[in-house]
């Protein structure tokens, strides 16, 4: 089975838990556990929020998050066109953060690659980002008892 849809929408902070609802529920079809949609449901809240905040800065832009289930897999791309990442491995260092002073902690991407089994970033300066993560649904496999 594979099955894909794209979300695009407007990055205003509201919109963050729509985001993080709709890719839930579009993954409850491969039968994940409540955990497991916990995790995901994490990772998108991060990858949005910092699109958001970081990537449009308060401007109101369009965020897409695109999702494509094969098998048991969950592939999700969050992407902005906004500022852009100078040094991606630096972002991702766990605690980094470039606003301190709005008392962010540095912690997105670390709960992004907690909770996914892959993080890939993608960021070109004044171009935007785009953050992939995958992660493999076990609990459906288990059912059918493969
Ligand atoms: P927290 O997520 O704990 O609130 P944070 O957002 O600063 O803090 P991370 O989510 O780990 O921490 O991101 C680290 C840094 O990577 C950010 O401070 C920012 O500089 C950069 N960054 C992340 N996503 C984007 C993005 N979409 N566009 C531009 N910069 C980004
Ligand atoms: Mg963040």
């Amino acid at each position: 089975m594979k099955n894909e849809m794209t979300l695009a929408f407007d990055s205003i902070s509201e919109n963050e838990g729509f985001a993080r609802v709709a890719v839930a529920a579009f993954v409850t079809q491969l039968n994940p556990t409540l955990e497991e949609v916990a995790d995901i449901k994490t990772a998108v809240s991060e990858a949005v929020t910092n699109a958001i905040i970081h990537g449009y800065q308060g401007e109101v832009h369009t965020v897409v998050v695109r999702v494509r289930l094969s098998e048991q897999m969950v592939e999700l791309w969050v992407s902005d066109e906004g500022t852009g990442i100078a040094d991606v491995k630096q972002a991702m260092e766990p605690l980094y953060t470039s606003r301190p002073e709005l008392e962010r902690s540095g912690m997105g991407f670390m709960f992004m690659e907690a909770f996914m089994d892959q993080v890939e970033v993608q960021s070109t300066p004044g171009l935007g980002t785009t953050v992939y993560m995958k992660k493999k649904i076990w609990q459906g496999e288990a059912e059918q008892g493969a």
